[in-house]
């Protein structure tokens, strides 16, 4: 596959462009910003094409044959406007997507083929369905409580990953995340009220990822837990999307159920 990275100077763009050329692909184009646009592709990815950097993402729609987005979320409409116009597959990676852009990216998956993935690792996807099945099966004497911890840099809060938790817990309960969950306690005074998804965020250091969804009830506490310990896990995740993609067809706006059959 000839793959082109927005972002492809970040932390993630750099890891899947290095990994995508180890699995065999070509990463034949990137944009980014500031000092880093106009140097060579491949002085930033290891193996990549003698392309320019540019820091106008449509280029890299006009080149690529697949395009993979892990910048900011005000992006993320525009890259799925240009996946359709050039008829290219895209995947958005960036976390922090609200509804806004989930249902603008909805309706343009209907004409080329878009993926998004606020976490790509197999384990967050398999706790994602445990959570779910947890809650369906603990009813609402059962306080749910995410806490996430992240790295001093992280701009989102709470996490993708946690809000894609929070999403699946209320899934399993049959409620609406946006009318239960708290995200903010500062202010709030009186009792934790029956029924609402908590969400706690922690940053600092260098950590990668850490979930873990409480379910407490009276005499016991479950807690599922999920910890990277590294990038790399969401790099296979990705190149696990740059393989399944090619068979697909649009119609849908994917995830990582879709890639992983969960
Ligand atoms: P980063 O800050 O290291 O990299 C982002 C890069 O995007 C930077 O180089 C920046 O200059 C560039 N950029 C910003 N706006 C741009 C634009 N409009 N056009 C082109 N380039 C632009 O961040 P990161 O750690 O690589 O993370 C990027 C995103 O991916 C974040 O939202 C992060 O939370 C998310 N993330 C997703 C997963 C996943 O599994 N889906 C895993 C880790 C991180």
């Amino acid at each position: 596959m000839r793959v082109g990275i927005i972002g492809c100077c970040g932390r993630m763009g750099k890891m899947i462009g290095e990994m995508a050329v180890k699995n065999g692909h070509e990463v034949v184009a990137g944009s980014d910003r500031g000092d880093n646009v106009g140097k060579i592709l491949s002085s930033v990815i290891n193996g990549a094409n003698h392309t320019k950097i540019v820091d106008n993402s449509e280029d890299v729609f006009k080149i690529a044959d697949f395009v993979i987005d892990f910048t900011v979320i005000d992006v993320a409409i525009f890259h799925g406007e240009l996946a359709v116009k050039y008829k290219k597959p895209l995947l958005v990676g960036t976390t922090g997507l609200k509804e806004e852009h989930y249902a603008g990216l909805e309706k343009l998956a209907k004409d080329t083929v878009i993926v998004t993935s606020a976490n790509a690792s197999l384990g967050v996807n398999i706790l994602k369905s445990f959570v779910k099945k947890l809650a369906s099966i603990l009813d609402s004497s059962y306080d749910i409580e995410i806490v996430e911890m992240h790295h001093r840099n992280k701009v989102d809060s709470p996490s993708g990953t946690a809000l894609i938790l929070g999403k699946a817990a209320a899934e399993g309960r049959q409620i609406n995340l946006d009318e239960m969950a708290i995200k903010e306690r500062d202010g709030i005074i009186g009792k934790r009220e029956e029924g609402k998804i908590g969400f706690a965020t922690l940053r600092g250091g260098d950590v990668i990822g850490d979930h873990t969804v409480i379910f407490a009830g009276n005499g016991e506490r479950i807690e599922l837990t999920h910890k990277a310990t590294s990038r790399e896990l969401f790099v296979t995740g990705v190149m696990k999307i740059i393989s399944w993609v090619k068979d697909v067809k649009p119609g849908k706006l994917y995830g990582m159920d879709d890639v992983l059959g969960l």
